[in-house]
């Protein structure tokens, strides 16, 4: 284990830059709740009634009335091993850019500055009417929580039926098709348009290492199957034994 977290950590020294692609895989460890696998949330509440965006016009509160599932105060959650790694990587100069599936917002909380969170963030709430926003914890009391120009509120994340931020997608692909190396974290990458990114990347000459217990990208160059935590705060440990090769 420890070999090939050597030779991922001279592969990112010697191909550069590096992006990482990131998915719910990276925050098992910090005991957020995942929503697609077996036992995740989307088997307890049906999606279709209480994330999505049709619904959420009609009646808000039914979204509302399970958002303590998703996260219960987000201030309780905190970035764990894998995060910190990346937030480290990125101020040694070896990490351009985190793409993320999650809406945790753990990787800003950790400190990575680059990131652009594909799904939106639980983070923000902003008002429908007037813009206004809101930061988690801080949502008002009601159901559903109105602004106070009486507007309803809703959170800065992507429902189902609602399409992506294109701007974000637009610095996803970009930062895919220009990277030398990808890490793929803890995401099955099934789900479109983040599928896409590490094969993006590879038709622009990346290699691709894939971080997941869990094979989920055959095609990864290097594969550890490890935690994240383990596997990024190993390859950090790898990098800084390494002679500083200069900027
Ligand atoms: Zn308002």
């Amino acid at each position: 284990m420890n070999s090939i977290m050597k030779q991922v950590a001279e592969l990112i020294m010697n191909q550069q830059p590096c992006v990482a692609l990131t998915g719910a895989g990276i925050s098992v460890e910090s005991g957020i709740p995942t929503f697609r696998s077996k036992g995740g949330l989307w088997e307890k509440f049906d999606p279709a009634v209480y994330a999505s965006i049709e619904v959420f016009r009609q009646d808000p509160s039914k979204y509302w009335s399970i958002r303590g599932e998703f996260i219960r105060n987000y201030d309780d959650y905190s970035p764990n091993a894998g995060h910190l790694a990346l937030a480290e990587l990125e101020t040694m100069g070896l990490l351009r850019h985190v793409i993320t599936q999650n809406i945790d917002g753990l990787h800003r909380k950790a400190g990575s500055r680059n990131v652009t969170e594909i799904h939106g963030s639980l983070r923000e709430i902003f008002c429908v009417r007037c813009g206004k926003e809101y930061r988690a914890p801080k949502i008002p009391e009601g159901m559903p929580p109105l602004c106070v120009c009486g507007g309803v509120l809703k959170p800065n994340t992507v429902l189902f039926g609602e399409s992506l931020p294109p701007q974000a997608l637009e610095t996803a692909s970009r930062q895919a098709g220009t990277c030398k190396v990808m890490l793929v974290i803890g995401t099955s990458a099934v789900v479109q348009p983040a599928a896409s990114l590490p094969f993006v990347a590879r038709q622009n000459g990346a290699r691709i290492v894939e971080v997941n217990i869990q094979n989920a990208f055959p095609a990864a160059d290097f594969r550890i199957a490890e935690k994240a935590g383990v596997a990024l705060s190993g390859i950090v440990a790898e990098l800084k034994k390494l002679p500083f090769q200069g900027c």
